[in-house]
Protein backbone atom coordinates (compact mmCIF):
# COMPACT_ATOMS: atom_id res chain seq x y z
CA UNK A 1 0.00 0.00 0.00
CA UNK A 2 1.28 3.58 -0.80
CA UNK A 3 1.85 5.73 1.76
CA UNK A 4 -0.24 8.59 1.65
CA UNK A 5 2.17 11.23 1.06
CA UNK A 6 0.04 13.24 -1.64
CA UNK A 7 -2.51 15.05 0.01
CA UNK A 8 -5.30 12.34 -0.43
CA UNK A 9 -5.35 9.99 2.72
CA UNK A 10 -5.89 6.05 2.04
CA UNK A 11 -9.56 5.30 2.69
CA UNK A 12 -10.77 1.61 3.69
CA UNK A 13 -14.26 1.13 2.91
CA UNK A 14 -15.94 -0.64 5.00
CA UNK A 15 -15.58 -4.14 3.71
CA UNK A 16 -12.02 -3.67 3.97
CA UNK A 17 -11.84 -3.63 7.93
CA UNK A 18 -13.13 -5.32 11.05
CA UNK A 19 -14.74 -2.38 12.99
CA UNK A 20 -18.47 -2.66 13.20
CA UNK A 21 -21.04 -0.17 14.99
CA UNK A 22 -21.90 -2.81 17.64
CA UNK A 23 -18.71 -2.07 18.84
CA UNK A 24 -19.27 1.35 19.03
CA UNK A 25 -20.95 2.85 22.55
CA UNK A 26 -24.68 3.45 21.29
CA UNK A 27 -24.79 7.07 22.56
CA UNK A 28 -21.17 8.25 20.75
CA UNK A 29 -23.19 6.46 18.03
CA UNK A 30 -26.15 9.12 18.36
CA UNK A 31 -23.85 12.11 18.51
CA UNK A 32 -22.17 11.06 15.47
CA UNK A 33 -25.25 10.13 13.60
CA UNK A 34 -26.95 13.70 14.70
CA UNK A 35 -23.64 15.44 13.28
CA UNK A 36 -23.80 14.03 10.27
CA UNK A 37 -27.54 14.43 9.86
CA UNK A 38 -26.73 17.81 10.33
CA UNK A 39 -24.44 18.31 7.59
CA UNK A 40 -21.26 18.34 9.96
CA UNK A 41 -18.49 15.71 9.03
CA UNK A 42 -18.74 13.41 12.03
CA UNK A 43 -16.10 10.86 13.06
CA UNK A 44 -14.46 8.95 15.57
CA UNK A 45 -11.12 9.82 16.70
CA UNK A 46 -7.40 8.78 18.18
CA UNK A 47 -7.31 6.02 20.48
CA UNK A 48 -11.07 3.98 20.05
CA UNK A 49 -10.36 3.95 16.50
CA UNK A 50 -6.79 2.37 16.71
CA UNK A 51 -8.16 0.11 19.82
CA UNK A 52 -11.26 -1.31 17.49
CA UNK A 53 -8.94 -2.11 14.96
CA UNK A 54 -6.33 -3.82 17.43
CA UNK A 55 -9.45 -5.91 18.52
CA UNK A 56 -8.91 -4.23 22.03
CA UNK A 57 -11.86 -2.48 23.70
CA UNK A 58 -11.71 1.38 23.57
CA UNK A 59 -11.02 3.06 27.16
CA UNK A 60 -13.11 5.91 25.93
CA UNK A 61 -14.72 7.52 22.33
CA UNK A 62 -13.53 10.56 20.88
CA UNK A 63 -15.44 12.44 18.07
CA UNK A 64 -14.01 15.13 15.71
CA UNK A 65 -16.31 17.49 13.92
CA UNK A 66 -15.99 20.24 11.68
CA UNK A 67 -18.82 22.09 13.47
CA UNK A 68 -17.44 24.63 15.86
CA UNK A 69 -18.29 24.01 19.63
CA UNK A 70 -21.07 26.96 19.37
CA UNK A 71 -22.82 24.65 16.31
CA UNK A 72 -22.40 21.74 18.47
CA UNK A 73 -23.91 23.21 21.57
CA UNK A 74 -26.99 24.44 19.26
CA UNK A 75 -27.49 20.80 17.94
CA UNK A 76 -27.70 19.20 21.50
CA UNK A 77 -29.64 20.22 24.56
CA UNK A 78 -27.59 18.53 26.64
CA UNK A 79 -24.33 20.15 25.74
CA UNK A 80 -22.13 21.74 27.60
CA UNK A 81 -18.91 23.62 26.23
CA UNK A 82 -16.06 23.20 28.87
CA UNK A 83 -12.44 24.62 29.28
CA UNK A 84 -11.18 28.05 29.04
CA UNK A 85 -8.86 27.75 26.70
CA UNK A 86 -9.32 24.06 24.86
CA UNK A 87 -12.67 24.69 23.80
CA UNK A 88 -14.64 21.50 23.76
CA UNK A 89 -18.10 19.90 23.95
CA UNK A 90 -19.47 17.82 26.52
CA UNK A 91 -22.96 15.98 25.83
CA UNK A 92 -23.91 14.73 29.34
CA UNK A 93 -26.55 11.68 28.93
CA UNK A 94 -27.80 9.16 31.75
CA UNK A 95 -25.91 8.60 34.45
CA UNK A 96 -23.63 11.09 34.40
CA UNK A 97 -22.21 9.55 31.09
CA UNK A 98 -19.99 12.18 28.71
CA UNK A 99 -19.42 12.11 25.56
CA UNK A 100 -16.37 14.62 24.02
CA UNK A 101 -16.39 16.22 20.81
CA UNK A 102 -13.57 18.26 19.74
CA UNK A 103 -13.68 20.84 16.33
CA UNK A 104 -10.86 19.48 14.40
CA UNK A 105 -7.53 21.94 14.58
CA UNK A 106 -4.23 22.12 13.36
CA UNK A 107 -0.90 23.29 13.99
CA UNK A 108 -0.91 27.23 14.21
CA UNK A 109 1.93 28.97 11.80
CA UNK A 110 5.32 30.15 13.55
CA UNK A 111 3.68 34.24 12.83
CA UNK A 112 0.16 33.11 14.75
CA UNK A 113 1.80 32.02 17.99
CA UNK A 114 1.56 34.26 21.18
CA UNK A 115 4.93 35.53 22.22
CA UNK A 116 4.69 34.56 25.64
CA UNK A 117 6.37 30.80 25.38
CA UNK A 118 3.94 29.40 27.75
CA UNK A 119 1.19 30.06 26.27
CA UNK A 120 2.24 27.98 23.52
CA UNK A 121 1.21 24.18 24.50
CA UNK A 122 -2.55 26.12 24.48
CA UNK A 123 -2.62 28.15 21.65
CA UNK A 124 -1.15 24.98 19.68
CA UNK A 125 -4.26 22.98 20.45
CA UNK A 126 -6.70 25.66 19.38
CA UNK A 127 -6.87 26.99 16.25
CA UNK A 128 -9.54 25.01 13.93
CA UNK A 129 -8.49 23.24 11.06
CA UNK A 130 -9.40 20.26 8.45
CA UNK A 131 -9.43 16.94 9.01
CA UNK A 132 -5.80 16.01 7.82
CA UNK A 133 -4.46 19.01 9.44
CA UNK A 134 -5.79 18.09 12.90
CA UNK A 135 -4.66 14.47 12.11
CA UNK A 136 -0.98 15.83 11.72
CA UNK A 137 -0.91 17.50 14.85
CA UNK A 138 -1.74 14.47 16.42
CA UNK A 139 1.57 12.43 18.50
CA UNK A 140 1.54 9.03 16.58
CA UNK A 141 0.37 7.66 13.29
CA UNK A 142 -1.47 5.27 15.29
CA UNK A 143 -3.39 7.88 16.99
CA UNK A 144 -4.33 9.68 14.37
CA UNK A 145 -6.60 7.50 12.40
CA UNK A 146 -10.50 8.43 11.90
CA UNK A 147 -13.59 6.29 11.38
CA UNK A 148 -16.08 8.23 9.17
CA UNK A 149 -19.79 7.55 10.05
CA UNK A 150 -20.84 9.14 6.80
CA UNK A 151 -19.23 6.29 4.86
CA UNK A 152 -18.22 3.59 7.60
CA UNK A 153 -14.64 3.92 6.20
CA UNK A 154 -11.16 4.22 8.20
CA UNK A 155 -9.77 7.85 6.81
CA UNK A 156 -6.14 7.51 7.10
CA UNK A 157 -3.52 10.64 6.77
CA UNK A 158 -0.64 9.80 8.04
CA UNK A 159 0.38 6.08 7.47
CA UNK A 160 -1.06 4.68 10.11
CA UNK A 161 -2.94 1.49 9.17
CA UNK A 162 0.40 0.04 7.44
CA UNK A 163 2.27 0.81 10.95
CA UNK A 164 -0.66 -1.18 13.29
CA UNK A 165 -0.24 -4.08 10.59
CA UNK A 166 3.58 -3.93 11.29
CA UNK A 167 3.13 -2.68 15.70
CA UNK A 168 5.15 0.09 15.12
CA UNK A 169 5.19 2.98 16.97
CA UNK A 170 5.54 6.01 14.48
CA UNK A 171 6.17 9.77 15.36
CA UNK A 172 3.55 12.03 12.87
CA UNK A 173 6.83 14.23 11.86
CA UNK A 174 10.18 14.87 12.85
CA UNK A 175 10.39 13.16 16.45
CA UNK A 176 13.16 15.79 17.68
CA UNK A 177 10.60 18.50 16.67
CA UNK A 178 7.47 16.90 18.28
CA UNK A 179 9.05 16.22 20.98
CA UNK A 180 10.51 19.51 21.48
CA UNK A 181 6.77 21.03 21.15
CA UNK A 182 5.16 18.75 23.73
CA UNK A 183 7.91 16.93 25.98
CA UNK A 184 5.17 14.47 27.37
CA UNK A 185 5.47 12.70 24.03
CA UNK A 186 8.08 10.94 24.95
CA UNK A 187 6.76 9.18 27.99
CA UNK A 188 3.70 8.66 25.79
CA UNK A 189 5.89 6.76 23.11
CA UNK A 190 7.48 4.27 25.53
CA UNK A 191 4.00 4.32 27.17
CA UNK A 192 2.17 3.13 23.75
CA UNK A 193 5.12 1.03 22.55
CA UNK A 194 4.67 -0.86 26.17
CA UNK A 195 1.24 -0.90 26.39
CA UNK A 196 0.59 -2.09 22.90
CA UNK A 197 3.75 -4.16 22.81
CA UNK A 198 4.69 -2.42 19.74
CA UNK A 199 8.31 -1.73 18.89
CA UNK A 200 9.60 2.32 18.70
CA UNK A 201 10.99 3.25 15.54
CA UNK A 202 14.65 4.26 16.18
CA UNK A 203 14.29 7.44 15.67
CA UNK A 204 12.43 7.84 18.49
CA UNK A 205 14.87 7.02 21.12
CA UNK A 206 17.65 8.94 19.43
CA UNK A 207 15.31 12.27 19.54
CA UNK A 208 14.59 10.98 23.16
CA UNK A 209 18.49 10.82 24.07
CA UNK A 210 18.97 13.90 22.42
CA UNK A 211 15.48 15.98 24.10
CA UNK A 212 15.32 13.88 27.33
CA UNK A 213 15.99 17.17 30.01
CA UNK A 214 13.45 18.97 28.23
CA UNK A 215 10.63 16.78 30.23
CA UNK A 216 11.24 18.42 32.92
CA UNK A 217 9.96 21.80 31.45
CA UNK A 218 6.52 19.73 31.02
CA UNK A 219 3.61 20.90 33.22
CA UNK A 220 4.19 18.25 36.47
CA UNK A 221 0.44 17.98 36.37
CA UNK A 222 0.26 16.22 32.78
CA UNK A 223 3.58 14.60 34.04
CA UNK A 224 2.11 13.20 37.01
CA UNK A 225 -1.50 11.68 34.62
CA UNK A 226 0.91 9.94 32.47
CA UNK A 227 2.55 8.59 35.48
CA UNK A 228 -0.66 7.42 36.56
CA UNK A 229 -1.60 6.34 33.03
CA UNK A 230 1.45 3.96 33.56
CA UNK A 231 0.29 2.38 36.69
CA UNK A 232 -3.18 1.95 35.17
CA UNK A 233 -2.09 0.20 32.08
CA UNK A 234 0.37 -1.90 33.67
CA UNK A 235 3.34 -1.05 32.56
CA UNK A 236 4.65 1.29 35.12
CA UNK A 237 7.83 -1.25 35.88
CA UNK A 238 8.78 -1.39 31.96
CA UNK A 239 8.64 2.25 31.18
CA UNK A 240 10.19 3.52 34.44
CA UNK A 241 12.94 1.00 33.69
CA UNK A 242 13.65 2.58 29.82
CA UNK A 243 13.27 6.32 31.02
CA UNK A 244 16.01 5.40 33.90
CA UNK A 245 18.55 3.52 31.44
CA UNK A 246 17.91 6.74 28.39
CA UNK A 247 19.03 9.01 31.35
CA UNK A 248 15.25 10.50 31.66
CA UNK A 249 14.27 9.27 34.60
CA UNK A 250 15.76 12.30 37.51
CA UNK A 251 14.30 14.90 34.69
CA UNK A 252 10.68 13.24 34.77
CA UNK A 253 11.05 12.68 38.44
CA UNK A 254 11.96 16.02 40.68
CA UNK A 255 15.58 14.88 40.31
CA UNK A 256 15.40 11.30 41.88
CA UNK A 257 17.10 9.01 39.01
CA UNK A 258 15.36 6.05 40.75
CA UNK A 259 16.94 2.32 42.15
CA UNK A 260 16.76 -1.23 39.78
CA UNK A 261 15.29 -2.65 43.15
CA UNK A 262 12.52 0.41 43.10
CA UNK A 263 11.55 -0.66 39.55
CA UNK A 264 11.72 -4.11 40.12
CA UNK A 265 9.06 -3.67 43.10
CA UNK A 266 7.08 -1.15 40.22
CA UNK A 267 6.99 -4.55 38.17
CA UNK A 268 5.26 -6.38 40.75
CA UNK A 269 3.15 -3.77 41.55
CA UNK A 270 1.61 -3.69 37.66
CA UNK A 271 1.56 -7.75 38.11
CA UNK A 272 -0.83 -6.75 41.32
CA UNK A 273 -2.87 -4.10 39.37
CA UNK A 274 -3.37 -6.75 36.34
CA UNK A 275 -4.83 -9.18 38.91
CA UNK A 276 -7.53 -6.87 39.27
CA UNK A 277 -6.57 -4.83 42.66
CA UNK A 278 -6.90 -1.09 41.57
CA UNK A 279 -3.47 0.80 41.57
CA UNK A 280 -3.68 4.26 44.14
CA UNK A 281 -1.49 7.04 43.93
CA UNK A 282 -0.19 7.00 47.55
CA UNK A 283 1.01 2.97 47.39
CA UNK A 284 2.72 4.12 43.85
CA UNK A 285 4.67 7.02 45.72
CA UNK A 286 5.29 4.57 48.50
CA UNK A 287 6.85 1.86 45.62
CA UNK A 288 9.21 4.27 44.35
CA UNK A 289 10.70 5.46 46.91
CA UNK A 290 10.82 2.29 49.69
CA UNK A 291 14.16 1.24 48.82
CA UNK A 292 15.70 4.69 48.93
CA UNK A 293 13.62 4.88 52.28
CA UNK A 294 14.77 1.43 53.89
CA UNK A 295 18.49 2.47 53.10
CA UNK A 296 17.87 5.55 55.48
CA UNK A 297 16.13 3.76 58.26
CA UNK A 298 17.47 0.33 58.44
CA UNK A 299 15.15 -1.42 60.63
CA UNK A 300 16.25 -0.86 64.36
CA UNK A 301 14.55 -1.40 67.50
CA UNK A 302 16.05 2.11 69.19
CA UNK A 303 14.92 4.05 66.02
CA UNK A 304 11.86 6.00 67.59
CA UNK A 305 9.23 5.89 65.35
CA UNK A 306 8.86 10.03 65.14
CA UNK A 307 12.52 10.10 63.95
CA UNK A 308 11.32 7.42 61.34
CA UNK A 309 8.27 9.49 60.30
CA UNK A 310 10.49 12.02 59.45
CA UNK A 311 13.21 10.17 57.41
CA UNK A 312 9.95 9.07 55.04
CA UNK A 313 8.38 13.05 55.06
CA UNK A 314 11.81 14.26 54.05
CA UNK A 315 12.47 11.63 51.31
CA UNK A 316 8.51 12.17 49.58
CA UNK A 317 8.30 15.67 49.94
CA UNK A 318 10.20 16.71 46.99
CA UNK A 319 8.05 14.50 44.96
CA UNK A 320 5.01 15.50 46.58
CA UNK A 321 5.54 18.96 46.29
CA UNK A 322 7.06 19.07 42.78
CA UNK A 323 3.80 17.28 41.61
CA UNK A 324 1.29 19.08 43.99
CA UNK A 325 0.13 15.87 45.74
CA UNK A 326 -3.11 16.42 47.74
CA UNK A 327 -2.10 15.92 51.73
CA UNK A 328 -3.98 12.94 51.98
CA UNK A 329 -2.52 10.79 49.44
CA UNK A 330 0.65 11.82 50.83
CA UNK A 331 0.01 11.27 54.15
CA UNK A 332 -1.09 7.92 53.28
CA UNK A 333 2.54 7.22 51.24
CA UNK A 334 4.08 8.10 54.51
CA UNK A 335 1.99 5.64 56.51
CA UNK A 336 2.69 3.01 53.98
CA UNK A 337 6.19 3.43 54.20
CA UNK A 338 6.22 3.68 57.90
CA UNK A 339 4.30 0.43 57.97
CA UNK A 340 6.97 -1.09 55.68
CA UNK A 341 9.86 0.06 58.86
CA UNK A 342 8.04 -1.63 61.13
CA UNK A 343 7.44 -4.60 59.13
CA UNK A 344 11.05 -4.80 58.45
CA UNK A 345 11.99 -3.91 61.91
CA UNK A 346 10.12 -7.61 63.53
CA UNK A 347 7.48 -8.35 65.53
CA UNK A 348 8.12 -7.90 69.21
CA UNK A 349 8.23 -4.26 69.45
CA UNK A 350 6.57 -1.42 70.95
CA UNK A 351 3.02 -0.28 70.05
CA UNK A 352 2.46 -3.74 67.94
CA UNK A 353 -1.06 -3.98 69.15
CA UNK A 354 -1.87 -0.67 67.99
CA UNK A 355 0.08 -1.04 64.55
CA UNK A 356 -1.69 -4.76 63.68
CA UNK A 357 -5.11 -2.41 64.37
CA UNK A 358 -4.33 0.36 62.19
CA UNK A 359 -6.32 0.65 59.09
CA UNK A 360 -3.23 0.76 57.17
CA UNK A 361 -1.56 -2.14 58.19
CA UNK A 362 -2.69 -4.84 55.76
CA UNK A 363 -2.03 -2.20 52.98
CA UNK A 364 1.23 -1.68 54.47
CA UNK A 365 1.87 -5.58 54.86
CA UNK A 366 0.59 -5.72 50.53
CA UNK A 367 3.37 -3.49 49.12
CA UNK A 368 6.18 -5.41 52.04
CA UNK A 369 5.04 -8.49 50.58
CA UNK A 370 6.01 -7.31 46.70
CA UNK A 371 9.03 -5.97 48.05
CA UNK A 372 9.75 -9.44 49.54
CA UNK A 373 9.78 -10.83 45.92
CA UNK A 374 12.28 -8.04 45.24
CA UNK A 375 14.38 -9.36 48.79
CA UNK A 376 13.52 -12.67 48.96
CA UNK A 377 15.37 -12.59 52.18
CA UNK A 378 12.36 -11.06 53.65
CA UNK A 379 9.84 -13.81 53.47
CA UNK A 380 9.67 -14.97 56.56
CA UNK A 381 8.99 -11.73 57.99
CA UNK A 382 6.07 -11.52 55.91
CA UNK A 383 4.61 -14.96 56.69
CA UNK A 384 5.05 -14.00 60.75
CA UNK A 385 3.16 -10.64 60.02
CA UNK A 386 0.32 -12.46 57.91
CA UNK A 387 -0.33 -14.96 60.98
CA UNK A 388 0.06 -12.05 63.23
CA UNK A 389 -2.67 -9.76 61.45
CA UNK A 390 -5.31 -12.79 60.88
CA UNK A 391 -5.60 -13.70 64.81
CA UNK A 392 -5.08 -9.48 65.69
CA UNK A 393 -9.01 -9.04 65.70
CA UNK A 394 -10.03 -11.96 67.55
CA UNK A 395 -7.34 -11.37 70.33
CA UNK A 396 -9.15 -7.68 70.32
CA UNK A 397 -12.51 -8.77 71.13
CA UNK A 398 -11.46 -10.98 73.83
CA UNK A 399 -9.00 -8.23 75.66
CA UNK A 400 -11.92 -5.82 74.56
CA UNK A 401 -13.71 -4.84 78.03
CA UNK A 402 -17.03 -2.91 78.24
CA UNK A 403 -16.08 0.86 79.00
CA UNK A 404 -17.10 1.47 82.98
CA UNK A 405 -19.69 3.91 83.30
CA UNK A 406 -18.61 6.68 85.36
CA UNK A 407 -21.15 7.77 87.70
CA UNK A 408 -22.39 11.72 87.38
CA UNK A 409 -21.51 13.48 90.47
CA UNK A 410 -24.27 16.01 91.06
CA UNK A 411 -24.21 19.22 88.96
CA UNK A 412 -22.75 21.94 90.30
CA UNK A 413 -23.04 23.93 87.40
CA UNK A 414 -26.12 26.47 87.13
CA UNK A 415 -28.38 26.21 84.83
CA UNK A 416 -27.46 28.02 81.94
CA UNK A 417 -31.84 29.18 82.06
P1 LIG B 1 -5.92 5.95 25.86
O1 LIG B 1 -6.34 4.57 25.52
O2 LIG B 1 -4.80 6.03 26.84
O3 LIG B 1 -7.04 6.89 26.18
P2 LIG B 1 -5.60 7.69 23.60
O4 LIG B 1 -4.89 7.49 22.30
O5 LIG B 1 -7.08 7.88 23.53
O6 LIG B 1 -5.23 6.47 24.50
P3 LIG B 1 -5.49 10.16 25.01
O7 LIG B 1 -4.45 10.63 25.96
O8 LIG B 1 -6.86 9.90 25.50
O9 LIG B 1 -4.89 8.89 24.31
O10 LIG B 1 -5.52 11.23 23.83
C1 LIG B 1 -6.48 11.16 22.77
C2 LIG B 1 -5.84 11.49 21.43
O11 LIG B 1 -5.34 12.84 21.44
C3 LIG B 1 -4.62 10.63 21.08
O12 LIG B 1 -5.01 9.43 20.45
C4 LIG B 1 -3.82 11.54 20.17
O13 LIG B 1 -4.33 11.51 18.86
C5 LIG B 1 -4.11 12.92 20.74
N1 LIG B 1 -3.07 13.35 21.70
C6 LIG B 1 -3.06 13.14 23.04
N2 LIG B 1 -1.98 13.69 23.62
C7 LIG B 1 -1.28 14.27 22.62
C8 LIG B 1 -0.07 15.02 22.57
N3 LIG B 1 0.63 15.25 23.66
N4 LIG B 1 0.34 15.48 21.36
C9 LIG B 1 -0.40 15.25 20.23
N5 LIG B 1 -1.53 14.56 20.23
C10 LIG B 1 -1.98 14.07 21.38
MG1 LIG C 1 -8.35 8.30 25.28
Amino acid sequence: MSKPTSHQPIILPRDQHPISRKQIDEETLKVLYRLHRNGQLAYLVGGSVRDLLLGRKPKDFDIGTDATPAQVRRLFRNCFLVGKRFRLAHIRFAGNKLIEVATFRRHPREDELPEDHDEHFHFVQNVFGSPREDAFRRDFTINALFYNIADFSIVDHVGGLQDLREKKLRVIGDPLIRFSEDPVRMLRALEFAARLDFSLDETILAAIEAKKTLIATAAPARIREEIMELYRHKVAGPVLKQCRELGMLPHLLAGYPGTDESIALISKIDQRTASGVPIEEGFAIAALYLRLFMDSCPPSPDLHITEVLHKANEIIFPHCRYFSIAHGIRHQARELLVGCFRLARGRGTRGERRFLQHPLTPKSLELFKLWSEVRPELLPLVKEWQKAIQTSPAEKQETRRRPRRRRRKPSTRLPTH
